[in-house]
């Protein structure tokens, strides 16, 4: 259900996761398929989940500005930038040393709150299988992966500021799509497998059948990998992910050992829509907008920010200034946005603008996801089954299925659980002759 959603997320990575036995239903007849499913009231439990689940997220929006903050208007970012240029010498090294500083330093203020959410709260929802162990290795692992991509590649955007002053978020925004696309057909091979195994599915009758489904879907060669995620969590889900050679459809394994073969079937074809309908591709062509809209909130915002608060870099003639001439030195230490010691500013700033936008990426991001359940329900005609698979997904996530105005505009990438069943319960216009939306793609 769930694509890995890049946008803003890689911005901040540039500096900074068996099958039981399925069981043989009889096959439903079309008329079953049309039975309507009611949406569950979500239990006590669900609703705390959601609830203390929003007050989370704010926390994560106060640390995610908070923290940066800190560090530029104590003066440690530039402190931590001559302990870098000490120990690197040159700027390519300097840039390196203090990016893999910057993010030792920010992963152990956040560690309380990381710990807080990634493993004591899903434990206390029962919704977690991981012990402290696998817990506390996958954290650093990600650290390693945001460490190397950091160390690799943050010199890129200095040296454009630093080159073009001007135009800098336009270039870095161009260099962007390209990246992207590097790194959305490198994930799937080189960091996915860090965290989890990965393997072709181990029911071959049911993948056969999922093939078969593929192929109606107009999908040819299409790769379905069975990932160990019961590892992990008791939370059920799928994605797409990959570009080119690397495209493929992921399953978790909690999500074939609970959900019925129609169930898994509707599920595949809703992935199979965002296959199809090419979704990953135009997510990234969509990042590119947003990315060159937050670049350039950065540039602007940024200036302001050091013209207010940074060091002067030409004080004015003595006597003339308004601090008579002498340098003033400012609360961040540097002054200008190609110093390195920028780099705090540029994450605050881009998650203000990611918070600002995200009411319009979450909004394409559903109209994706509906159509991805258009699709599904085009091609499998199994509505009821698909209504059925999602009241199992509420259930086991512990999801609100009508969450409200807040968490639909900030935080929903995928329309509520209620209106999903919905659309199951009423669309359906093959019973009355209408044209499919994507009957086109299919093949018979
Ligand atoms: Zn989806």
């Amino acid at each position: 259900m769930h694509r890995r959603w890049i946008v803003l997320g890689l911005l901040t990575l540039l500096l900074a996761a068996p099958a039981g036995a399925n069981e043989q239903e009889a096959p439903t007849t079309m008329g079953g398929e049309l039975e309507p499913v009611a949406v569950p009231e979500p239990t006590p439990l669900a609703r705390r989940y959601h609830e203390t689940g929003n007050w989370i997220w704010a926390g994560d929006q106060l640390i995610a500005i908070g923290v940066p903050a800190l560090l530029l208007f104590s003066g440690a970012s530039a402190r931590l930038r001559q302990i870098a240029h000490r120990v690197g010498h040159y700027w390519f090294f300097e840039v390196g040393v203090y990016v893999a500083l910057y993010l030792a330093i920010t992963f152990l203020i956040d560690l309380p709150f990381l710990f807080y959410q990634g493993y004591v709260r899903p434990h206390a929802y029962g919704l977690s299988n991981q012990d402290l162990g696998r817990w506390s290795g996958n954290v650093l692992k990600s650290l390693g992966v945001s460490m190397a991509v950091g160390v690799l590649f943050a010199w890129v955007p200095f040296a454009l500021i630093s080159r073009a002053p001007r135009r800098w978020w336009l270039y870095l925004t161009l260099l962007m799509v390209p990246f992207l696309f590097g790194v959305m057909l490198v994930k799937p091979v080189w960091v996915d497998p860090l965290f989890n195994h990965f393997g072709s599915m181990k029911d071959t009758a049911l993948e056969r059948k999922i093939l078969d489904l593929a192929g109606r879907a107009g999908i040819d060669g299409s790769r379905v990998f069975e990932v160990d995620k019961s590892r992990d969590t008791k939370a059920v889900n799928a994605y797409v992910t990959g570009f080119l050679g690397t495209k493929r459809i992921v399953l978790w394994d909690t999500l074939i050992a609970k959900l019925d073969e129609p169930g898994l079937l509707f599920v595949m074809g809703h992935e199979m829509g965002h296959y199809a309908l090419g979704h990953v591709v135009r997510s990234v062509l969509l990042s590119s907008v947003v990315i060159l809209c937050s670049l350039f909130f950065v540039d602007r915002a940024g200036r302001w920010a050091i013209a207010r608060w940074g060091a002067q870099a030409h004080p004015h003639p003595p006597g003339t200034g308004p601090n008579g001439g002498t340098p003033a030195a400012g609360r961040f230490g540097f002054d200008r946005l190609a110093d390195v010691a920028a780099v705090p500013l540029i994450l605050l700033l881009t998650h203000v603008s990611a918070v600002l936008l995200a009411p319009v990426v979450n909004a394409y991001s559903r109209h994706q996801e509906f159509e991805a359940d258009r699709f599904a329900l085009e091609l499998t005609r199994t509505n009821h089954s698909g209504a059925k698979a999602f009241v199992k997904l509420q259930v086991e996530n512990l999801s609100n299925p009508r969450p409200g105005l807040f968490y639909k505009t900030f935080r929903a990438t995928h329309p509520s659980i209620g209106e999903r069943i919905d659309f199951c319960n009423t669309y359906h216009p093959w019973t009355n002759g209408a044209p499919l939306v994507y009957g086109g793609l299919f093949r018979r």
